[in-house]
């Protein structure tokens, strides 16, 4: 017979443990906590079926999202938050879960959740998706940050991905969200969009309005949920296609040639840019919204050739020229 289904005994409600453990919001750390645990429930429900899987929980603070998934018939759910003040109240989530609930009080920029979970959890990256999932509201400020460093990893298939192809349910504010799963061609579509879905699946599962949390944040919510893709659609490297992406998007308005252009010493740009439009067959007059993922490969592959040809041309940053050209004129006077 099946073990019968795991569920929370009954539990002060999250405002009372806000109230009990005096957890009012730092507005510096831009803390907005979820109290309606059937949003909570309709969150993780996004993140597909939890049963018996691993789930890696990105700053639970008072713990609305971590019962939702302690309810979902988990094997084991690790959190990991930054604020010391919410580890008493994660604690009696704990001991009302006995031997689900690992807290780990510490940093998810640095955490190595690759060593937390079992190994007999790996799975080969062409199979299936492995049964860990991660979840997360995290703030605004830190959730943009780690999906690009996420990103990254899936590109190299380690960090959270030693697992496999771990699925992410992640929150956003409502804009970002939209940038990235906007469709070609769209007018959110920018830089996130490409970089998330040359290696994801990307889908906007959910909107929350900002006045279910507490603080009401200005904004409103996006909840997107990723599943990486057994084969990128772009196959050269994370910093190599990320520099080619930021490039054309940085004049935003202009034709793609304008920031590709970017890419080459100011020298031969003009000479560089033509023959990287035209041997990845790229109309020079498409704005860098209208860029389809396959555009960006062939500009990828097209690039990463005149690299491997003169391999001054990956080290150049017009960045770094603006900047000496600026301390230049400041030392004529
Ligand atoms: N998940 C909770 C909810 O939905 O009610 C709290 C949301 S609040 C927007 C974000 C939480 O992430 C806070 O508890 C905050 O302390 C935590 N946090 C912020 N930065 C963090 C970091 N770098 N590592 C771990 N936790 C972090």
């Amino acid at each position: 017979m099946a073990a019968p289904a795991f569920r929370l005994p009954p539990l002060p409600t999250i405002r009372e443990i806000i109230k009990l453990f005096r957890l009012q919001a730092m507005k510096q750390l831009s803390q907005n906590f979820l109290l309606d645990l059937r949003l909570t429930d309709k969150i993780v429900r996004k993140a597909g079926d939890l049963t018996n899987s691993h789930v890696y929980e990105v700053g639970p603070g008072p713990g609305g999202i971590t019962r939702s998934i302690l309810n979902a018939g988990v094997s084991e759910l690790l959190v990991v938050e930054k604020d010391i003040r919410f580890i008493p109240g994660l604690q009696m989530l704990s001991d009302a879960a006995p031997g689900k609930l690992r807290i780990v009080h510490g940093d998810v920029m640095t955490f190595k959740i690759e060593k937390a979970f079992p190994e007999s959890l790996k799975r080969q990256w062409e199979d299936d998706p492995p049964a860990v999932h991660i979840i997360g509201n995290l703030p605004f400020s830190v959730s943009t940050p780690l999906i690009i460093k996420w990103l990254d990893n899936i590109s190299q298939r380690d960090g959270p991905f030693t697992y496999g192809r771990t699925q992410m349910t992640l929150t956003f504010q409502k804009e970002v969200a939209e940038r990235l799963t906007a469709s070609t061609g769209s007018k959110q579509r920018s830089r996130l969009s490409v970089m998330a879905q040359y290696l994801c699946h990307v889908q906007h599962v959910l909107t929350i309005p900002g006045r279910a949390f507490l603080p009401k944040p200005e904004v409103d919510v996006g909840v997107v949920h990723f599943t990486p893709l057994v084969q990128p659609r772009i196959q050269q490297p994370f910093r190599l296609v990320e520099k080619v992406i930021r490039n054309a998007f940085q004049f935003r308005r202009k034709y793609c040639h304008r920031g590709l252009g970017m890419l080459f010493p100011e020298a031969q740009r003009l000479e560089n840019t033509g023959k990287l439009l035209e041997l990845a067959e790229v109309n020079p007059t498409l704005r860098p919204g209208q860029l389809s993922v396959s555009h960006f490969k062939s500009l990828c592959d097209v690039y990463r050739k005149m690299c491997d040809e003169d391999p001054h041309i990956f080290a150049y940053n017009f960045r770094d020229e603006l900047k000496q050209n600026k301390s230049k004129n400041q030392e004529r006077g």
